[in-house]
């Protein structure tokens, strides 16, 4: 079955609204089997009407997102009526619906807001509980010219995203017939690239049957998308955990912050940051997962010597001696961190963002992080991710957070 979306909005190609939902509804139709097979976006006005003939000639079924408002550039009903050359009605239950949108709120209705209600001859109206405009199903062949199901949905987020929930996904199942469809997964990897599954591992996935697999890289992550039956899933995964079950961080869809509140969670630990290169990125992360109030202690923001100094007992001379970013001012954050906290674990990440800051022997992007844990000894390591200053900072905060991962999990 051929899906294409259509994302109509001026404000979409201005850069004003990022468009979201092209990305929102392809995650929605995979776990269904289904696939957008092309996403196209264009202006408010006539560009509509050309992309509208093109797509219901070859396509199966149409999302098309927006433009149902009441304004004058609201007009993708409009123009999907006269491309399917059908008359527009007024849906009586629709008119009645956008009545009561405004009389419970007790404001006036605008005379234009009753073109909301006006519905292609054949077709079906689908309830907007979270606006006035209402969605509309025209199932396929109401123009035998064009054999394309078609759904209009409104553009805001909240009132399209229940909306397909609700109207177009049972609908979608029917058409599609798709009652077993394969399984998906996200295998998410901290620490490797994804050129490290080009050296044997590639080759060997590429070789199970019924299985689709791709890669998306980010900043410290690659992820790992596997998509088939369940036997070639377990077959991908087999191979997958044997070499690089050590960097496996999730295979849910969890962030690597997620699992780390996660472990801690389970073994009834708790974490206490020492940053300074990455300002309290590491904290933010942790504290943006529920639950992490019950696992994460303290989060120290060191920026400067002196602070490294009165907050964590960082010795002055050390840092005089060394320099910030060096291996025994990592670990006396750590340890510091630590006996300040009294958690039981302790990331320290101490590090030169750039651009400038930077000599010879340590260049920007160089950092050193340490981890202290209660009765062990703690130690340091040093990294060099020459980046820009932000994903420097989300780069190092992933290098952290991952040495805690591997703490919890007694991985060396
Ligand atoms: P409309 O129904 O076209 O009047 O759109 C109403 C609101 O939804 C506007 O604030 C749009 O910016 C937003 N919107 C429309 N299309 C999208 C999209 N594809 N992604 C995200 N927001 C959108
Ligand atoms: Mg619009």
């Amino acid at each position: 079955m051929r899906i294409e979306i259509l994302n109509t909005g001026t404000e979409l190609l201005l850069g004003n609204t990022l468009n979201t939902h092209g990305a929102w509804l392809g995650r929605e139709l995979l776990p269904m089997g289904l696939r957008v097979a092309r996403q196209t976006t264009v202006p408010d006005g006539p560009a509509i009407r050309e992309s509208l003939s093109e797509i219901l000639a070859r396509a199966d079924v149409l999302i098309a997102t927006g433009g149902l408002g009441p304004t004058s550039d609201d007009i993708t009903r409009e123009l999907t009526a006269e491309a399917l050359g059908l008359e527009l009605d007024q849906d009586p239950a629709a008119r009645r619906s956008i009545e009561a949108f405004f009389a419970i709120r007790n404001r006036p209705m605008a005379e234009a807001n009753l073109k909301q209600a006006l519905c292609p001859v054949g077709g079906e109206i689908l309830p907007n509980p979270n606006g006035t405009a209402p969605g509309i199903y025209l199932p396929p062949a109401l123009n035998p010219w064009f054999p394309c199901a078609v759904f209009l949905l409104p553009g805001p987020p909240r009132e399209m995203m229940p909306m397909f929930h609700a109207e177009v996904a049972p609908r979608l199942r029917v058409l599609s017939g798709i009652g077993n469809p394969p399984d998906c997964v996200s295998l998410k990897f901290a620490g490797i690239g994804e050129s490290d599954f080009h050296d044997g591992i590639d080759a060997r996935l590429a070789a199970i049957p019924e299985l689709e697999f791709g890669y998306c890289a980010h900043i410290g992550e690659v992820d790992l998308r596997l998509i088939g039956t369940p036997d070639a899933i377990l077959a991908a995964r087999e191979i997958v955990s044997a070499r690089f079950g050590d960097y496996l961080v999730s295979s849910d869809g969890s962030s690597l912050e997620e699992t780390v509140v996660r472990l801690l969670t389970e073994s009834r630990l708790t974490l206490a940051t020492a940053e300074s290169c990455t300002g309290g990125m590491i904290s933010n992360r942790l504290t943006n997962v529920p639950g992490s109030s019950a696992v994460f202690t303290h989060g120290f923001v060191t920026y400067a010597n002196e602070a490294k100094t009165t907050m964590l007992d960082v010795p002055a001379r050390l840092i005089g001696e060394n320099g910030a970013v060096s291996e025994p001012v990592a670990l006396a954050m750590a340890d510091g961190a630590l006996a300040r906290s009294g958690a039981d674990l302790a990331v320290a990440v101490t590090g030169i963002a750039g651009p400038s800051g930077g000599t010879p022997e340590k260049p920007a992007g160089t950092a050193w992080l340490a981890l202290a844990r209660k009765g062990a000894s703690t130690r340091a390591w040093r990294v060099f991710q020459p980046r820009n200053r932000l994903d420097f900072k989300l780069g190092i905060s992933q290098t952290a957070l991952d040495a805690v991962r591997k703490s919890l999990c007694g991985i060396p």
